[in-house]
């Protein structure tokens, strides 16, 4: 693939939606009132496209519209895309901070690279990022613990079936309204034996829309089982706890006043999330003990019976945290703690929404506030 140098911003060519055109306040606020989680989208995108000639070129925000796409783009047919999720929210000053894009931007180059999709450089991403946030800044809710979710995309655009890394490609970023997740009742949980998310050697540590694909009928088994998310298991041996959903995983082992967390070790059948990174942060500096160890289910539903595992929790950004009360598989049930949220899962997702909100001390810089004001 050719090397280009590029790796400060792009010229960004502006076209805001017209003053006439723009979504009223009335209709706007209508909008943002129940808005669910990815259906109410904001009125521009940004566009940046990418060629083997010319590297990143032809950087726009415009008003958010359908694409035209070739019918025969190498990304429809090959899955050659990969994307993000983060949050910008609106901070407890007033301002807006968007939660550590320069982290979201290492993960998607790192995702492109194992889909031999070209690298986009954290500056271009997170030019992108600010740029979107500043002319969106009104879509951004004020309630606590809702959020503008932006949703950046890298899609091979080259119109060719041969079966290659394709030579152009489109870097997208839309956003949309976050409703607050609501963490009130614990997740149900199925443990799935017989199909896997990743596999060694796999696409399973890439954010891929095919590791998405690739898990919807297990999340309706999940739901026919009663249950409302999957937890897969290592491939090999289907011993192992990995991932669930499209969420990382975390037990919380006891004795109540020296808690011990664990959660399972990163490898590229694990995609690395930047909540469960965020989370170890935050855990070892309110004084918990932290491991990254492999927990098998076995162990799981053991511990759950004799006490020693007091809570388990999923996080991710669309969700922050989220605990996990009943367990069923194929070989039984069983519950978790008492069936409801415990002490330390309810003090990670506060100290982590307190950060979110601006209203706790960020000493690692994870808030990231868009210059609201972008030269062109
Ligand atoms: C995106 C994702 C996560 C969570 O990552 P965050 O950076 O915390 O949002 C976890 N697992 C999978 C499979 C994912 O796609």
């Amino acid at each position: 693939m050719a090397e280009h140098a590029q790796t400060g911003p792009l010229r960004l060519t502006t076209q805001y939606v017209p003053e006439e055109s723009r979504v009223s306040t009335t209709a706007r606020e209508f909008r943002m009132r129940e808005p669910g989680f990815g259906r109410v989208f904001t009125e521009h995108m940004v566009l940046i496209r990418w060629s083997s000639d010319n590297g990143w070129h032809d950087a726009e925000l415009r008003p958010y519209a359908p694409l035209t796409l070739d019918p025969a783009a190498a990304g429809l047919h090959y899955g050659q895309a990969v994307f993000e999720g983060l949050k910008a929210y609106a901070l407890a000053d007033g301002g807006i901070g968007v939660f550590r894009p320069g982290e979201h931007a290492r993960r998607i180059r790192r995702s492109a690279r194992r889909l031999a999709m070209p690298e986009v450089p954290a500056a271009i991403f997170c030019q992108a990022v600010d740029a979107l946030v500043h002319a969106d800044r009104d879509w951004v809710p004020a309630e606590p613990g809702s959020s503008l979710y932006l949703r950046p995309l890298l899609l091979a655009t080259e119109a060719s079936l041969g079966v290659h890394s394709a030579a152009e490609y489109v870097f997208l970023v839309i956003a949309s309204v976050a409703a607050p997740v609501s963490v009130a009742t614990p997740l149900k949980v199925w443990i799935c034996e017989d199909y896997s998310r990743a596999v060694p050697g796999g696409t399973g540590a890439a954010k891929c829309p095919g590791n998405y694909a690739a898990s919807l009928l297990v999340q309706e088994q999940a739901r026919g089982h009663g249950c409302d998310q999957v937890v897969w298991l290592d491939a090999l041996r289907r011993e192992r706890v990995e991932e669930m959903g499209a969420m990382n995983i975390f037990f919380v082992f006891g004795p109540p006043d020296a808690p011990r967390l664990v959660t399972p070790p990163l490898s590229d059948t694990i995609l690395p999330g930047v909540t469960r990174d965020s989370l170890i942060t935050l855990a070892r500096e309110l004084g918990y003990q932290v491991a990254e160890e492999p927990v098998t289910k076995a162990r799981w539903r053991a511990a759950s019976a004799d006490g020693s595992l007091r809570e388990a929790f999923a996080c991710g950004t669309a969700v922050v945290v989220a605990p996990i009360g009943e367990v069923s598989s194929a070989a039984g049930s069983w519950t978790t703690g008492d069936g409801r949220a415990g002490p330390v899962t309810r003090r990670l997702r506060q100290a982590l929404t307190d950060l979110h909100r601006g209203i706790a001390p960020d000493p690692h810089g994870w808030l990231h506030r868009p210059r609201l004001e972008i030269s062109v």
